[in-house]
């Protein structure tokens, strides 16, 4: 069986021989295809593969097409809509990701945005804390439960609104839990976004939704850029001179965010939330035992593609 880890985006070092250990010790073989620059290198890079790691590398019709030995794809992360689901359906290919495994990472880079946006972006003036400030998760997974651990030890009031969570799951861990994502951004100073890009969220952030925002309200987005409503983002800020926006995936109008809201939108140059060495090692090892797992025993676990 030949195992493939196709990155655009390298793993570091040591997580690719953790990989490379996990595979070799099941008896497979270990193919790297890193830092490419072309699709072209990618389709011929899969022929072969049985089985292929990936980060935010895409998964389209035409790879799969390529991929005529591969019977399953591994997501080393959390959000997996880089990759067709339903073309890998369609060619009898397991997707899986590999939850949790960054989600600590993502949320200390979203409460180290929160202090930076608060503390004025580090420019030398007196800023405010967020001690006493309230707080909403928007999505109560892995990332926002981990966003609510590390919130409360600053002393900020935990609020958040999950779709499927039952409210006895969040209100065990100490947060509020609220009916709808309306009455979270009603209630909340600032939110931090942790929802997954479906084609329900897809620019579901709207003006409609943040226009209610408390004073001073902040938007700390480490999901995904195609949840914002950008045209309506930028007429709030337009109209609210004191909505700050935050984020480490930098929106296509990047620019216009840059020159029109200078010291209240930041956006890091690229995604960087899970870009830790210890998430890049813990996922990528958790995709290899996937792997493992799926050729030698069927498991299913952590199968996205239902
Ligand atoms: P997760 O699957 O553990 O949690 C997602 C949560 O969203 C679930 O609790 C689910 O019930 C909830 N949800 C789904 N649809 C919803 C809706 N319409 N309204 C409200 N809640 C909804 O995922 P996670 O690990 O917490 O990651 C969350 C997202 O963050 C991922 O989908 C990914 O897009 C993004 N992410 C970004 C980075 C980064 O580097 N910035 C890294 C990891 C994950």
């Amino acid at each position: 069986m030949k195992v493939l880890v196709a990155t655009e985006k390298p793993f570091a070092k040591v997580a690719v021989d953790g990989i490379r250990k996990e595979i070799e010790a099941a008896g497979y073989e270990l193919a790297l295809l890193e830092k490419y620059t072309d699709k072209a290198q990618l389709l011929d890079a899969v022929k072969d593969a049985n089985a292929i790691i990936i980060r935010s590398d895409i998964i389209d019709a035409e790879v799969l097409d390529a991929a005529k030995e591969l019977k399953i794809v591994v997501r080393a992360g959390a959000g997996y809509d880089n990759v067709d689901l339903a073309a890998a359906t369609a060619h009898n290919v397991c997707v899986m990701n590999t939850p949790g495994q960054n989600s600590n990472a993502v949320a200390e880079l979203a409460l180290g945005m929160m202090v930076y946006a608060v503390r004025n972006f580090y420019n030398g003036t007196s800023g405010t804390e967020l001690m006493g400030k309230k707080l909403g998760i928007h999505a109560y997974g892995n990332v926002g439960r981990n966003v609510a651990r590390i919130a409360k030890g600053f002393g900020m009031e935990v609020y958040a609104y999950d779709a499927f969570c039952p409210k006895e799951v969040i209100e065990k861990d100490g947060v509020k839990a609220l009916d709808s994502a309306e009455e979270l951004y009603k209630t909340c100073q600032v939110v931090s976004l942790h929802i997954p890009a479906t084609a329900e969220t897809k620019n579901s952030i709207n003006y409609a939704l943040l226009k209610d925002m408390p004073k001073g309200a902040m938007l700390v987005n480490t999901a995904r850029k195609e949840v914002i409503n950008e045209a309506e983002l930028i007429k709030l800020m337009e109209e609210r001179a004191d909505f700050k926006y935050m984020t480490d995936i930098m929106p296509a109008a990047n620019a216009e965010f840059a020159e029109k809201f200078a010291g209240r939108y930041f956006s890091t140059p690229k995604k960087m939330g899970a870009q830790t060495a210890e998430a890049n090692i813990n996922a990528g090892i958790a995709a290899a035992q996937q792997i493992v797992g799926f050729l030698k025993d069927g498991c299913e676990k952590f199968r996205v593609n239902k």
